[in-house]
């Protein structure tokens, strides 16, 4: 099982940049990294870096760009603007993921929407969504992977939505990001998870939080714990059991956490925690 670093565990260290990120990451012995859009748009806004050095960085070294994290709300528009700004985005995307040498995009639900949609009305929409854009990305053999998320007012927020919606897509091409902290956080069926193929989780984001309960205003990604933290309610031998029996090839298990103690560390001390707990995870349970 190899290793992956999401930057949202750093993203607010003080001097935080993409390319030290790059650089402790291979130092400390991951894989993998998810680069988050908020990060590499502030860098590139600031001039520190441009795509074609982070490109080049990636040639020349070990660690590899797991996905693009992430094309955020990109389903339940409303109007043709929305519609088209969307794919503007993806377009975009696709470039930098072309220059990045990634071939895998996150892809958010939309949230706190206006319009009172049922379950099967957003399911719909998102299929129809989601065949747009591997349109868009099936030429460059970009995957899509849909990241519900545990947050009440999200229109996809449970394992078993995001499943029905990548089955229905049925394209090798897109599947679902698997992250403990979203699953737990709304409940997420475990009998859904294992029925399902495991092939069709392309992304498995590892963490674990404090145990609030379900659907509480305060239990947010500030919950976030790295695994393996005393105060954390996760499951984990479940998690890895069911993976393993339900055949989930990505390969990587990526430690993504947003809590603000952490921002506190140096990138640094961040980034050598994360590989620390992600190294004991898969010792423990792989
Ligand atoms: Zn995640």
């Amino acid at each position: 099982m190899k290793i992956g670093f999401n930057e949202g565990c750093d993203r607010y260290c003080e001097g935080h940049s993409v390319l030290r990120d790059l650089e402790l990451c291979e130092q400390y012995g991951f894989d993998f990294i998810d680069i988050q859009s908020e990060c590499l748009d502030r860098d590139l806004a600031a001039g520190k870096v441009t795509l074609e050095q982070l490109g080049e960085w990636f040639r020349t070294h070990r660690l590899k760009m797991l996905s693009y994290n992430a094309l955020c709300f990109f389903n339940m528009k409303q109007t043709e603007a929305e519609k088209t700004a969307v794919m503007a985005e993806l377009d975009e995307i696709v470039r930098r993921c072309g220059i990045l040498g990634c071939r895998m995009i996150v892809v958010v639900p939309s949230k706190d929407i206006a319009v009172h949609a049922t379950r099967g009305e957003i399911r719909a929409d998102a299929v129809a969504v989601l065949k747009e854009m591997l349109k868009k990305t099936q030429p460059h053999g970009i995957k899509l992977s849909l990241e519900f998320c545990g947050v009440p007012g999200m229109t996809i927020n449970r394992f078993e939505d995001a499943y029905a919606v990548v089955q229905e897509v049925g394209s090798p091409l897109v599947g679902v990001t698997l992250d403990q902290y979203h699953f737990h956080a709304m409940a997420s069926g475990w009998d859904a998870l294992e029925k399902a193929d495991g092939k069709k989780i392309f992304i498995w984001h590892l963490n674990d939080m404090e145990d609030v309960p379900c659907g509480a205003a305060y239990n947010t990604d500030e919950k976030r714990l790295w695994p393996g933290d005393a105060r954390g309610c996760l499951d984990h031998k479940r998690y890895a059991d069911t993976l393993k029996k339900i055949g989930f090839d990505g390969g990587c298990c990526t430690v993504e956490v947003f809590r603000p103690d952490y921002y506190r560390l140096s990138q640094e001390e961040n980034v050598r925690a994360a590989a620390e707990s992600a190294k004991a995870h898969v010792a423990k349970y792989w």
